[in-house]
């Protein structure tokens, strides 16, 4: 999923509106060792470099190592890369280089094709927020799973241990597919699924709201999000409900849509064909008009470009309706099978507990 990641190395006071509140220090270290031992085995004429945003002027630090060690050229290549499913491999490819560095977006498989992921983790460190969270919850719940997202991975052993040292039982669940033990993207959910029966609540390390409620959304369970920057812990139940509504208002909203567009995401990770046909079949026996559109980059100002559409549905991300402002309802696909089966006069509860959201 979307990894948003920031680069500060120095303590940062944040002005809230009416409160300070000091943002303690941390800093993001790239596994640049790895990237020169996989130069080193390779010899590549050239490689390429991307990964999320707020890691790009690391990226570019470590593209000048690169060419300073090996004497090569190393691309950044400065698109917006929002997971593992938005590597760009294409750029790479026209830029003739031999190998594409994916930065910050660890999963449990290190090479696909002439990609390598560089993993880049966080040095912020959660004992004080895992230990004030154990402290509170300890009344309220016996057993509990930890969840991350990419870059707090190596924090989950230490995380566990204090609170098991407060006497909780803490399980993990098993990864699938791109995911590793314990780690969650914004559409897949496999390790908060897998042991579901087993929680009494779900513990979130990172400061991801939309991570922690995406879990809280797809397991109906109470979820905590510790942020160790903020030094602070919360229950993001609440703001899960809230994203839930949104997400129902968007499909009553389309409901008397008469024609649909239904948009394959271009980026490589995103490509569903099966997903839209299916869909675009769903609608139409339904007795919906449905076109087919393709595009790189969802945004509210391409979808004003296509006449006469009155609903969107988008089988790319399920993240780009909830994070975006759209004037049109644009449905992600667990919402577009809902409205199918509201014009099917069938319920739709629990039409988000899903494991995956494709
Ligand atoms: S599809 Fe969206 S939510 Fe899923 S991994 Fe990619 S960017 Fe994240």
């Amino acid at each position: 999923m979307q990894t948003l990641l920031y680069c500060i190395q120095l303590d940062e006071v944040q002005n809230l509106p009416g409160n300070f509140r000091r943002r303690r220090a941390f800093t993001i270290r790239i596994d640049e060792k790895r990237m020169f031992e996989i130069i080193e085995e390779s010899k590549p004429r050239s490689v390429a470099l991307n990964g999320p945003e707020g890691l790009l002027p690391k990226i570019q630090d470590a593209a000048d190592h690169i060419t300073e060690r090996f004497g090569i050229n190393a691309y950044v290549i400065g698109d917006t890369c929002w997971g593992s499913c938005d590597l760009n491999t294409h750029a790479a490819d026209m830029l003739g280089a031999d190998i594409l560095f994916n930065v910050g977006h660890t999963v449990a498989m290190e090479r696909f094709g002439k990609v390598v992921m560089i993993n880049a983790y966080d040095d912020i460190s959660f004992a004080s927020v895992a230990e004030k969270c154990a402290m509170s919850l300890k009344e309220k719940y016996r057993s509990v799973s930890l969840l991350t997202d990419s870059q707090h991975l190596l924090e989950l052993e230490p995380v566990k241990r204090i609170f098991e040292q407060h006497g909780y039982k803490v399980v993990m669940g098993r990864g699938r597919g791109q995911l590793r033990d314990a780690q969650v993207f914004g559409c897949e959910f496999y390790p908060a699924h897998s042991i579901q029966s087993l929680v009494d609540a779900y513990i979130f390390l990172g400061q991801s709201t939309f991570h922690a409620a995406s879990i809280a959304m797809s397991t109906e369970k109470p979820t905590y999000m510790l942020d160790p920057y903020f030094d602070e812990f919360s229950e993001v139940n609440e703001f899960a409900r809230g994203l839930q509504k949104r997400a129902i208002l968007s499909i009553y909203n389309a409901l008397d849509a008469e024609r649909f567009a239904v948009i394959i995401g271009l980026k490589e990770g995103q490509l569903s064909r099966p997903r839209a046909m299916e869909i675009k079949n769903l609608l139409e026996k339904c007795g919906k008009k449905v076109q087919l559109i393709a595009l790189t980059e969802i945004t509210n100002e391409r979808l004003q470009v296509f006449k006469g559409i009155d609903a969107f549905v988008q089988v790319a991300c399920p993240r780009i309706g909830t994070d975006n402002h759209f004037k049109k309802p644009v449905l992600s696909v667990p919402q577009a099978m809902a409205l199918i089966r509201l014009l099917k006069k069938e319920p739709i509860e629990d039409f988000l507990k899903a494991q995956h959201w494709l």
